[in-house]
């Protein structure tokens, strides 16, 4: 059995349809089923079905005391600490480390009766595209298992597209939701900077950084955010204010909503054809709703991939400069320095990918090149964030593709990785802003591969977000 919804397992369960336990059973057998595709690092089965028998008793005994999140099983990518587990990064520098907390979101779902299913692979500290970078190995697309994931969040994309949970926990820097979410065909949902707290994140590049949700439907998004977007004195990045409760949405009707789309982003030469018309398909079934829809010029396109690698870059290596052997997981045998020490554990420890990001952000940031690179690239996020404020002075939302291709074949990997990184254009333009964004499926390509579309809106209007795409009746 397949369940679609939250609502729905609620109702089962409150009517003793199902229980808790049979629930979870049914999860842990897909699991089992999808193995091969290698989403999952970790799956907490006995635990589960521990707290779902906890909880099928407090549905008999004290029904009124059941947390709003009761019958929400969920999966946490392996970059959210969670106490007494193991948590790695999908980096063998971790191996071996043990949580001594939980993150303050996996907290929040805890406390309200969620269940945690299971640890999801994913790029070596969230840097890729593709779930090919991780120590634990690639995810295969449930839609066609020659193809990629995509990433970094592969693992958690493929958890609710192969329903072996109902949410998944993923965390998303420069796309790393959306991403693999258009991908295999689910939602996934990047709030605005600073509404959920980061504290228990592993840190890629902390200025971008953000936990973000995939689910089947956004009402089931929409009460999670509910739960875990709140204070958290651990993250002096959190607003104080306007929090996702506290937001508050007039009276929703299609016609006042006013939508642009960027005439850069539409005309890029990788962008994909049939994705291009499902986009233009998207943009008449959104006018015929009674939206106002306009093209508007961003020229500034262009420098979303470059800024973002330089930032995401230089933040790295500060932050991955705590991996040295002494405080976390791996440590090399038979070293007698401790230069040797930093050395062979850095080396043996990081993957390709993570060591070549640290050179470049060591780069960017050098006294030479300071200025050059790092200034630069602050500045034209500043002037980034400045634009996407003043459309958003006239527009409601800003439309966008998720992605400009479909899953690639693991076999046709591009060679070039600068093809990979300019794949991530049209998702980092949210992190670069702080903004709300959320991709939603939008249709399947000849071959039957998904891909979605999406929507950005101001910064802490993310329920208004999310309510326009219930409106739509198209997620
Ligand atoms: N592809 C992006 C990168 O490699 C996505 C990262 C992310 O969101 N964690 O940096």
């Amino acid at each position: 059995m397949i369940y679609t919804s939250l609502k729905e397992i609620q109702n089962l369960l409150l009517s003793g349809e199902l229980s808790t336990e049979q629930l979870v059973i049914s999860y842990l057998e897909r699991i089992e089923t999808t193995k091969h595709l290698n989403a999952f690092i970790e799956v907490y089965d006995d635990e589960a079905l521990n707290k779902a028998r906890e909880l099928d008793h407090k549905m008999k005994h004290s029904p009124d005391t059941l947390g709003k999140l009761f019958g929400c099983v969920i999966s946490i990518k392996d970059m959210i600490v969670y106490k007494n587990h193991k948590v790695s990064a999908g980096s063998k520098i971790l191996d071996g480390f043990i949580s001594q907390f939980s993150g303050t979101a996996l907290e929040a779902v805890i406390r309200e009766d969620a269940i945690i299913i299971g640890r999801t692979n994913c790029d070596e500290f969230g840097m890729g595209s593709a779930n090919t970078n991780s120590y634990f190995g690639p995810v295969a697309n449930g839609a066609d298992h020659k193809r990629v994931s995509g990433g970094s969040s592969g693992g958690a994309a493929v958890s609710v597209q192969t329903d072996s949970c109902l949410i998944a926990f993923g965390t998303d820097t420069g796309g790393s939701v959306r991403q693999p979410a258009s991908l295999c065909g689910v939602i996934g949902f990047k709030p605005t900077y600073g509404l959920v707290s980061r504290h228990g994140l592993v840190a890629y590049a902390s200025s971008f950084d953000q936990l973000g949700l995939m689910g089947r439907n956004v009402e089931d998004i929409d009460v999670v955010m509910t739960v875990i977007s709140e204070l958290d004195a651990y993250d002096a990045t959190m607003f104080q204010t306007g929090l996702y409760d506290d937001q508050v949405i007039d009276d929703f009707n299609l016609t006042t909503i006013k939508v642009a789309y960027l005439e850069e982003a539409i005309n890029n030469e990788s962008l994909d054809k049939q994705i291009k018309d499902a986009f233009y398909g998207y943009l008449s079934h959104l006018t015929d709703q009674g939206v106002s829809v306009d093209k508007i010029q961003f020229p500034l396109l262009e420098y979303v991939v470059p800024v973002y690698y330089i930032l995401t870059t230089a933040e790295a290596s500060s932050n991955l400069s705590r991996y040295d052997g002494v405080r976390y997981g791996y440590r090399p045998e038979k070293v007698t320095t401790l230069e040797d020490l930093y050395v062979n554990t850095r080396t043996n420890g990081f993957g390709q990918e993570v060591k070549k990001r640290i050179m470049l952000g060591s780069f960017v940031l050098s006294e030479a090149y300071f200025d050059t690179y790092f200034t630069k690239a602050q500045q034209i996020r500043q002037m980034i964030k400045e634009q996407i404020h003043k459309i958003f002075e006239k527009f409601d939302f800003i439309i966008l593709p998720t992605t400009p291709k479909v899953a690639w074949q693991v076999a046709e990997k591009p060679t070039n990785p600068m093809e990979i990184y300019l794949s991530d254009i049209y998702t980092v333009l949210s992190n670069l802003a702080g903004i709300p964004a959320v991709s939603v499926p939008l249709g399947n390509n000849i071959d039957g591969m998904p891909f979605g579309i999406q929507i950005l809106s101001n910064v802490k209007d993310d329920k208004k977000l999310l309510h326009f795409i219930k409106h739509l009746k198209l997620a």
